[in-house]
């Protein structure tokens, strides 16, 4: 990496553009003074175009000196570029036969849709959608939901206000939605409610704050009553310094721009799981994720060719990938036994000590008796014993 990026320094400082373009602005300049002078007194044409060519010949010559710099500093640039990043074609890896995305063309359509209209891209999903569906007029699968552009719009309109640091439009939002965000016990209406009454307190005093708390605060005493009383009092504390530099630091108000950006993705996220999408576009996670994987998988796919063996599931990969923490929706449980991860079919199944393994696993080894049911078997963790009925099912 030192060496690309040694390189990258060199095309930056020597070979960058700047040199030529002045150059050329110089030659320009010396073309339009010579028609200057000769438009003023055309009898001294032939002097002066011949002043002209050899002045111009000069400038030229040092135009291409210049040019030749760059090239030179492109050429091996690239070289090491290609040098630090072997490339490999993916049709040397790839399973061709196997094209789990082929048949699904209607559906990654309206991902890409989708995702160019919840970032707010209206008019290129537009595009993108009259374009698909000229080639595949009876693909119903690459419907966008009518009323979806309108619902992206408000959620823009909103964010736009957030970035104002207006929070108003926001809380009528979250009021008109109060019940279903309740159901989803969404803190929402509270952040903002709360973020409002502390940026009153910050620029238009405390006094002025509490006649905001003291209107919006009671329909929230029931579920947020302790962090009411840090709220309120929190202000009290600050002196010369911002009103969330004690003693609550975790107290936010908008006043800059990362703030306003947390809230606005708080916003967004709360906007998305009602619409019943979720809170990051699918496409992005699964494109990322898929960048992520793609070297690994690449080393794998190469050992694999070399070793001549072949991959067996085309549901499961061969080796572990580990993603973000962001990247993680749902806990997994992967049985200790058969190493395999649990799924529907084979759920996680938690013995009377507390111990998990999966249900086959289970079933194996309470099999060995005539009636299943009734075979005690001793747990692979620990001394106790049990039998397959006690062992009961759980869901994460
Ligand atoms: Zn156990």
């Amino acid at each position: 990496m030192e060496a690309l990026q040694k390189e990258l320094s060199k095309l930056e400082s020597k070979a960058n553009l700047s040199k030529p373009s002045s150059r050329i602005d110089d030659i320009i300049k010396l073309l339009e003074d010579a028609k200057a002078s000769i438009q003023a007194n055309p009898s001294s044409t032939k002097l002066q175009l011949a002043k002209l060519q050899q002045a111009a010949t000069k400038e030229v010559d040092k135009l291409n000196h210049d040019v030749k710099e760059v090239y030179k500093g492109i050429n091996s640039y690239s070289k090491a570029l290609d040098k630090k990043f072997k490339s490999t074609s993916l049709e040397d890896i790839a399973d061709l036969d196997y094209d789990a995305i082929g048949p699904l063309t209607g559906l990654v359509n309206r991902a890409v849709a989708m995702h160019l209209a919840r970032e707010g891209k209206f008019n290129v999903a537009e595009i993108f959608m009259k374009e698909v569906q000229q080639r595949n007029t009876n693909d119903e699968t690459n419907q966008i939901p009518t009323n979806l552009r309108a619902q992206f719009e408000t959620m823009y309109e909103i964010v736009a206000c957030i970035a104002d640091g207006d929070l108003e439009k926001a809380i009528q939002w979250a009021r008109q939605n109060e019940q279903r965000l309740n159901e989803r016990r969404s803190r929402l209406e509270w952040e903002l409610v709360k973020t409002k009454f502390l940026s009153i307190a910050e620029t238009e005093g405390h006094a002025q704050a509490m006649l905001y708390g003291r209107e919006q605060f009671s329909r929230f005493l029931d579920l947020y009553k302790f962090e009411i009383q840090q709220v309120v009092t929190g202000p009290m504390f600050v002196r010369s310094e911002t009103i969330t530099a004690r003693p609550y630091p975790h107290l936010q108000t908008i006043t800059s721009a990362e703030q306003r950006e947390q809230l606005s993705a708080f916003f967004c996220r709360e906007y998305c799981s009602l619409m019943g999408l979720s809170a990051s576009s699918p496409l992005y996670l699964a494109a990322t994720a898929g960048a992520i994987a793609l070297p690994k998988l690449v080393k794998v796919s190469s050992i694999m060719k070399d070793k001549k063996t072949a991959w067996t599931s085309h549901n499961e990969l061969p080796v572990e990938i580990p993603l973000p923490p962001s990247f993680t929706f749902h806990s997994i449980v992967v049985c200790p036994v058969s190493k395999e991860q649990t799924t529907e079919q084979n759920p996680p199944m938690m013995l009377p000590c507390g111990h998990v393994i999966a249900k086959e696993s289970l079933e194996r080894l309470t099999n060995r008796g005539v009636n299943g049911s009734t075979v005690t078997m001793k747990c692979p963790y620990c001394p106790k014993e049990c039998k397959k009925s006690d062992a009961e099912r759980i869901y994460l």
